[in-house]
């Protein structure tokens, strides 16, 4: 007895599953064995009325086997081939290729979309397999090059395909995306905010973390918004990544260059932002991979879970440990914080009053500190733009650049960094590890004896101190000058919390 071979998700990884089934005389009935999830057991009712919908009545004691036993397996992705195993054991088809095959049926025998098609195909190019896949999860599959797929919208379709009464129809070849991507919402729409604008350009230029600091009503969540939209495209690589993630998560795999944006509120769990959980499904910080995270009202988040995002945020990548095996997310973004500048959110406000005692000020402070906020290099004041200047800014002076413009010139700053860094595999200034920035950013003495000067003055710790070295190497590169200047230095500095 050989088995049609399915597949199961461990995080973002899809494992093979083989699907035994042996049908006996006796009374009707069916079994699942082999550590199945609920889902996995309904199957049992949709597989019996889909196989009816092609005449197949099933009859007697009918067990289906899923090995290996040690695995959980989980959904409803596994419909498909404990059908095809059914088929085959009561002799109707006789001839089921070695392919790995997925679908969730419904009753009527039509395919449903399932999660985890983009990890499924990079595990039949791995075992050199077809895959057989919905027509709904075509457009995913065709994204990851070198896997042979095809895609059925039935049981029905698909069995005349596999015994070969029909041809097997390919996934149709990938859509690739244009690079142009749209920004929404555009810089061209923010009035004033001048020094945000520019710090943000430099943030997406070098891949430096942001904190934009301002009262309710001052634009912070836009202006990080507008930030993954002047972030160069996705390349093909990066884009097959983030299609990983949303796949396994059975969200939306519309192909696209534009970064991904993602919002975490305070109130989320742990398990939410950086993945795990019983399934062990990737989180807010892997759904952000190559793009933004954003974290509003930062000084509400409680200690545990931003000590929790800091090793994703440094290494790039998460793992996570359970009974069922360890699994690894990706979680390289761009992050950006938000805050307001007192309890209140109007200290240093033009308009309305601080309601705060200096020694409120100064415990919320206090929370502006620790171990993510060593890792901002971008510390923004984000003033709440009076009704007057409002107006003045709507009447006066060349439209705001928009962001097309501004991506153009992140993109020419991150060649230049893509080329320098190239000995090293970095593709962007802010990956340079603390142990390279010394050797590999040079200052002339002017600029180094400024550095010196400026750091004391301002307390900076080695970390902090090469963080400002970075900052001023991505905005020289934002200028085209192949010299840190003073200027350049300058500029860094401004950057730093006061
Ligand atoms: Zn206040």
């Amino acid at each position: 007895m050989s088995g049609v071979l399915g597949v199961t998700l461990r995080g973002m990884e899809a494992l093979p599953v083989e699907v035994e089934v042996e049908i006996t005389g006796g009374l009707f009935a069916i079994s699942i064995v082999g550590m199945p999830d609920v889902a996995v057991k309904e199957s049992r009712e949709r597989v019996r009325a889909a196989l009816r919908s092609i005449g197949l009545t099933l009859k007697g004691r009918v067990s289906v086997n899923l090995a290996p036993a040690d695995i959980p397996k989980e959904g409803a992705l596994l419909d498909l081939p404990i059908a095809l195993g059914m088929m085959k054991a009561s002799g109707i088809l006789s001839n089921c290729p070695k392919a790995l095959y997925m679908g969730e049926l419904a009753l009527d025998g039509r395919l449903r979309r399932v999660r985890g098609a983009v990890p499924a195909a990079f595990l039949a190019r791995n075992l050199n397999i077809p895959l057989y896949v919905p027509s709904e999860n075509a457009e995913e599959v065709a994204l990851v090059k070198g896997v042979e797929a095809y895609c059925a919208d039935s049981l029905g379709e698909l069995a005349m395909m596999i015994t070969g009464a029909e041809e097997s129809r390919p996934v149709p070849p990938a859509y690739i995306p244009d690079t142009d991507v749209n920004a929404d919402p555009d810089f061209a729409d923010i009035k004033g905010q001048a020094a945000a604008r520019r710090a943000a350009e430099i943030a997406a230029a070098g891949h430096h973390n942001m904190l934009l600091v301002g009262s309710p009503g001052s634009g912070k969540t836009l202006i990080a918004k507008a930030l993954a939209g002047i972030l160069p495209p996705l390349n093909d690589e990066e884009l097959v990544e983030t299609l990983l993630v949303r796949s396994t998560l059975g969200l939306d795999t519309k192909p696209t260059r534009e970064r991904p944006f993602r919002v975490v509120h305070f109130t989320a769990s742990t398990v939410s932002i950086c993945g795990g959980g019983n399934n062990l499904r990737p989180g807010e910080v892997s759904l952000a991979h190559r793009g933004v995270l954003f974290l509003d009202e930062y000084t509400e988040f409680r200690r545990d879970l931003t000590e929790s995002l800091r090793a994703p945020i440094e290494d790039g990548f998460i793992s996570v440990s359970r009974a069922a095996g360890t699994v690894t997310y990706p979680s390289r973004v761009l992050l950006v914080l938000a805050a307001n500048p007192c309890a209140c959110g109007y200290y240093g406000d033009p308009v309305m009053k601080c309601k705060c005692s200096s020694l409120d000020i100064e415990r919320y402070k206090r929370k502006l500190s620790g171990p993510i906020m060593d890792r901002i290099d971008l510390h923004i004041h984000v003033p709440r733009l009076t009704p007057e200047e409002l107006l003045m800014l709507s009447n006066k002076g060349a439209p705001p650049e928009p962001s097309s413009v501004i991506r153009e010139r992140v993109i020419k700053a991150r060649k230049i960094q893509q080329d320098r860094w190239k000995e090293f595999n970095l593709v962007c200034n802010a990956e340079l590890p603390e142990k390279l920035v010394k050797r590999c950013l040079t200052l002339s003495d002017e600029v180094r004896n400024y550095l010196a000067t400026m750091a004391a003055k301002l307390n900076l710790s080695g970390r902090g101190l090469s963080r400002v070295m970075k900052v001023s190497r991505t905005i020289a590169d934002l200028a085209g000058e192949e010299e840190i200047t003073k200027k350049h230095m300058a500029e860094a500095l401004m950057y730093r919390e006061k």
